[in-house]
């Protein structure tokens, strides 16, 4: 099944690097994500039978949290853009913008990676994040919508860290969207029904399901598209043939509206932390 992971990636590089020579990156990256999508559903029906589904009562959700995702990262994209262009004499200087394209864009992606390992690893630290990020992990069975799972704030705080630091640094936007393709393919593949082992260096959904765990004495796995940080910093755990139990650990509500509000309760905050700390 590994073969999988590597063909869905390939193709969404591909995809992305032919369309590049076309269009203009924002449009690159929807026409590259866009078969990626189909691929992974279509996958799901074919080679993930025997795995859980998601609860019915929960998709209502996961569709209003996915359509509302993409608003976080217009949001940095704009604020990001606009500093940017007034700290270009200083932060300009910063990005190889002359070295070959493919170099600055594995630089991108590298720098992406390692930041969206530590961001997600902070908001699992820290109590005021973690009641955001809950929302992502009360899900009881993975499949591919749950990588759009996110509360507003929580995809917000995820891009200021992993694509406005490049953004400033100078990056151009061919290879932020490089970056972008790469990381979003990624986190649909590690949320398929497809059960794919590996776990070696690449993040794959097996070895995500530990992350989900139910109840885990300590939470593993936070990387991106890859597990290279959660080796090198001691957080990483391999996937067996075991299905571990998920879910947050606690009773939240299913539907969309008390889960959008939710976490801005005073209540939310305290038990979303309890709950939390009782795991690690
Ligand atoms: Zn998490």
């Amino acid at each position: 099944m590994i073969a999988f992971h590597l063909g869905v990636l390939t193709l969404a590089i591909t995809a992305y690097v032919s369309a590049l020579a076309f269009v203009a990156p924002e449009l690159a990256f929807l026409l590259a994500i866009t078969p990626v999508v189909a691929l992974v559903t279509l996958a799901e029906r074919h080679l993930a039978a025997a795995e859980p589904a998601a609860p019915p009562e929960d998709r209502g959700a996961d569709l209003a949290f996915a359509l509302l995702t993409p608003i976080a990262p217009a949001l940095v994209a704009t604020g990001a853009a606009a500093l940017a262009i007034r700290l270009a004499s200083v932060t300009g200087a910063l990005w190889p913008v002359h070295a070959p394209w493919a170099l600055q864009a594995l630089a991108a992606f590298v720098l992406g990676d390692f930041a969206a390992y530590w961001a997600h690893r902070f908001v699992h630290a820290n109590g005021a994040l973690y009641r955001f990020h809950e929302i992502h992990h009360s899900v009881r069975a993975l499949y591919w919508l749950n990588a759009l799972r996110f509360h507003p704030v929580d995809t917000l705080f995820f891009q200021l860290c992993t694509t406005a630091p490049v953004m400033l640094l100078g990056a151009p936007p061919s290879v932020i969207a490089f970056a972008g393709v790469v990381g979003q393919t990624a986190t649909f593949l590690q949320h398929t029904r497809v059960p794919v082992k590996g776990g070696a260096l690449l993040h794959t959904s097996l070895a995500h399901r530990l992350h989900h765990r139910e109840g885990a004495f300590a939470v593993r796995n936070f990387g991106g598209t890859t597990l290279l940080w959660d080796r090198l910093f001691g957080t990483h755990e391999a996937p067996t043939d075991a299905r571990p139990r998920l879910g947050p650990g606690r009773a939240l509500p299913r539907a969309w509206l008390p889960l959008l509000f939710g976490p801005l309760s005073p209540r939310s905050r305290t038990d979303g932390h309890r709950s939390k700390r009782s795991h690690t």
